[in-house]
């Protein structure tokens, strides 16, 4: 029997003890702390990663605070296109849907993606009517307003940026030969990765993109190999990240390969995966786990919101680098 472990994120960035209040900390751990116990009840009574991964995504997209599911950031147009996708390490199946509109979870979305058609992206009007060929569950528009989100957009409108959840400011770095593209403050999205008592490994990421997004931006949340990876033989990797660099290092599916390739340990693999993203100046974490239960957690942000439960059955929930 495998040793049964379970990871989950809630997005990386500049998020830093100094500027979080006590209570509103309670509240991301509260959280993370819900979306863990969900996916633990599911992994210990035997059932699969793969549902493991899609509930404790669910809970996330379902909390307020992290941008994905209810509380997504806003595009330009002060409306909410969601991205998630979802794989399972077994079989090397997926699914993923990318600028969906009112769907409550866009992670079960992916998984009927991955169950339901012969393909693994479904975007834009087309997902949403095989979103609702399938039944699945829509919110309307005031369901998904949050008034920091409001808050951020306006601002962001004002500045004319275009920035990642919480960020108040961006930071471009002129020393970064991609510096075209700006740096976030900080990201949110949420994701998960799990391996079963089978020994098979599962992954899901979901996320609202970048407030004051146009022209259909998509990011690497939905993109299979780029915010999301699983393969039972190397690892389940769930990224929360400036997408547009994630794309460019094919990160989830970074890790696999150098596991692969090098015969690295999850450990190692993770973090040259995150150095590399240091390098071509990405910034942001992923989360991680191998077949033998092991976790890895690496980001090169001032923060990550992470969690974990491995067999001694602990819940462990970080915020900050230290
Ligand atoms: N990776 C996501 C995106 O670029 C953002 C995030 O991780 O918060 O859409």
């Amino acid at each position: 029997m495998a040793k049964i472990a379970l990871a989950i994120h809630g997005g990386a960035g500049t998020i830093l003890k100094s500027e979080m209040t006590a209570e509103l900390e309670k509240e991301y751990r509260g959280g993370l702390e819900n979306a863990l116990r969900t996916g633990w009840d599911i992994l210990s009574k035997n059932g699969s990663s793969l549902d493991a991964v899609e509930a404790a995504v669910v809970e996330l997209e379902n909390f307020p605070l992290f941008n994905a599911g209810r509380g997504s950031v806003f595009t330009h147009e002060g409306k909410n296109e969601l991205d998630a996708s979802i794989m399972d390490g077994k079989n090397l199946r997926a699914g993923a849907v990318a600028f969906v509109k009112n769907v409550k979870n866009p992670v079960k979305l992916a998984r009927l993606v991955m169950e339901k058609t012969e393909h693994i992206m479904l975007g834009g009007e087309g997902a949403n009517e095989f979103a609702r060929q399938m039944n699945v569950e829509f919110a309307p528009d005031e369901y998904f307003f949050t008034e920091h989100r409001y808050l951020q957009l306006m601002k962001a409108i004002k500045a004319n940026r275009i920035q990642l959840d919480h960020a108040d400011e961006m930071e471009n770095d002129t020393e970064n030969p991609k510096s075209k593209i700006q740096n976030p403050k900080s990201l949110g999205t949420v994701g998960a990765v799990a391996c079963d008592s089978n020994g098979n490994l599962a992954a899901a990421t979901s996320t609202g993109g970048m407030t004051n997004k146009k022209f259909g931006r998509i990011g690497d949340t939905p993109i299979i190999g780029a915010g999301t990876y699983a393969e039972n033989a190397t690892c389940a990797v769930s990224c929360t990240g400036h997408g547009e660099f994630f794309m460019l290092g094919a990160t989830a599916f970074d890790v696999s390969a150098r596991m692969k390739y090098k015969n690295l340990s999850l450990e190692e693999a993770a973090q040259e995966t995150i150095n590399y993203q240091t390098e071509i100046g990405g910034e942001g974490g992923l989360i991680a786990v191998d077949k033998l239960g092991n976790i890895a957690l690496p980001f090169n942000s001032d923060g990550m919101y992470r969690g974990f439960i491995q067999a001694d059955g602990m819940i462990t929930i970080s915020i900050y680098r230290n």
